[in-house]
């Protein structure tokens, strides 16, 4: 009786993956896609990223665009918060608090934003769906990219990029969006109505996505991102990679009549972890600047071992320690590098959390004249300055009091006299303090001034100063 094969036998002869190309940065990659949880986590997180970038300009928030960086007017909304030049510590810590994490997700699991996270992932995933959908699955596209041009050919492969074209115009169009106006953007384009700025931002976004995750995919993961050679600075040992155990693997070697073979290992040898990989990286040759840490070889790798009835995870996430001492033990945040990294992200993070909730419409900055200090009048009252510079950061024209605080029988040129300041207005003001002299207890007495809006008092912000004198 014919011995039965099992389905691994028939996927590996049949679909000969043995001869699957490594690369060599000379093609490219045409990586087949299996289902798996890492496919399933990368589904997610395409959603998470893709569909609000591409829906959030159309949301509104007080009648206009909840997310709008309005670069002529130096204004950022973001929901009920506008970001004003002034603000820029906010900008400088947001990037700040991007690359901390970045390094502290690089400490713990290496590159492991590239393999989910980054752009040129995100939009290379989409466009290959797309291929998938055009030229068939990635041998169909290998033996595709092979053949002579023909009707067919020509037919494939003029879909597939009438449809990267349409995918790169709308996140370019979207990208612009976001300064120019979602509405605007669309409309521009299609009336040919950009200007010079907003025509060379268009094609440069457009031909970023277009060459770099239709064409240049993989290759920019692994030959052009900076980030891929300074990663090995942010890790050590512990740090978890998709890694293969080759204490479980080797010898590597092919089913012989559907069993693995006596002697060998759990690895048959079905290159099925190399035809996933989108950088066209062997992961049984060791942790290489290629990888991006997707896990999908480790998708594929379960699948298989399911099939060959092994225990799955012959590759998965683990540190250099743990696969050189080929223990399950690890150390994956108590180690001083991930704790500085989070550390230092939780306290940017509180920082950008509280600045962002009280963050104050209207600023005063306040100078006390030096020279002299203080200056004794005809009337026997001693007189302070302060050089301000006072700023409307509300959506609208308004007046402000200049108050202040602290002083007995004091009085000032802006006493019954608002400063009316434009929306965005800074202004310089010059505030005179008049103290009569036997009010004074000391040389030196503390003084608040406030500037209050008068039609909102709940728009206030307090400087403390000091009201200087000759003392008694
Ligand atoms: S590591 Fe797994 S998927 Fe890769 S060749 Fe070996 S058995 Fe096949
Ligand atoms: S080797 Fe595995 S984890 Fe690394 S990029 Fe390829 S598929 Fe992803």
């Amino acid at each position: 009786m014919a011995e039965e094969k099992k389905h691994s036998d028939y996927l590996i002869e049949h679909e000969d993956y043995a001869n699957w190309q490594i690369n060599l940065g000379d093609k490219t990659v045409h990586a087949r896609r299996a289902p798996g949880r890492f496919r399933n986590i990368k589904w997610i997180i395409n959603s998470i990223f893709l569909l609000p970038f591409f829906l959030l300009p159309y949301f509104t928030w007080d009648e206009r665009q909840a997310i709008f960086f309005d670069i002529p007017e130096r204004k950022f909304y973001l929901f009920n918060i506008v970001v004003w030049p002034q603000d820029f510590i906010i900008l400088a810590l947001l990037m700040l608090f991007a690359f901390i994490l970045l390094f502290a997700m690089t400490a713990i699991a290496g590159r492991i934003f590239c393999g989910f996270v980054c752009p040129q992932t995100l939009w290379t995933d989409l466009l290959t769906l797309v291929e998938g959908w055009t030229e068939g699955k990635a041998k169909q596209r290998i033996k595709l990219d092979a053949a002579p041009w023909n009707f067919e050919k020509i037919r494939k492969k003029g879909l597939k990029h009438l449809m990267w074209i349409v995918i790169c115009g709308a996140t370019s169009i979207t990208f612009l969006g976001y300064f120019s106006g979602i509405y605007d953007a669309w409309t521009g384009f299609f009336t040919f109505n950009y200007n010079v700025y907003e025509w060379a931002s268009f094609i440069f976004v457009f031909a970023l996505f277009y060459v770099n995750t239709g064409f240049l995919r993989e290759q920019v993961c692994q030959w052009m991102c900076p980030y891929s050679r300074i990663q090995a600075v942010m890790t050590d040992k512990d740090t978890i990679t998709t890694t293969y155990d080759y204490h479980r693997g080797e010898n590597r070697g092919r089913l012989v009549k559907g069993q693995i073979a006596e002697g060998n290992g759990d690895c048959i040898d079905c290159n099925m972890c190399v035809t996933v990989c989108p950088t066209g990286v062997d992961i049984r040759e060791g942790n290489q600047i290629g990888c991006i840490n997707c896990g999908l070889c480790a998708d594929a790798c379960d699948d298989i071992m399911e099939r060959v009835n092994r225990p799955k995870g012959l590759v998965r996430f683990m540190s250099y320690n743990e696969v050189e001492n080929n223990t399950t033990t690890h150390n994956r945040f108590m180690r001083p590098r991930p704790l500085f990294y989070m550390a230092v992200t939780t306290i940017t993070f509180i920082s950008i959390a509280y600045l962002l909730l009280f963050i104050s419409p209207i600023e005063m900055n306040v100078n006390h004249e030096r020279s002299p200090t203080f200056t004794l009048m005809s009337d026997r009252s001693i007189q302070n300055v302060y050089h301000m510079i006072v700023l409307n950061k509300t959506e609208s024209a308004a007046d402000f009091m200049l108050t202040t605080k602290g002083l007995d029988g004091a009085m000032t040129n802006f006493d019954d006299k608002p400063i009316h300041l434009l929306s965005g207005e800074a202004k310089k003001v010059d505030l005179r303090i008049k103290v009569p002299r036997k009010n004074l207890k000391s040389a030196s007495q503390d003084v608040t001034i406030t500037l209050t809006s008068t039609e909102n008092p709940e728009i206030t912000t307090k400087y403390k100063s000091a009201f200087f004198g000759p003392g008694n």
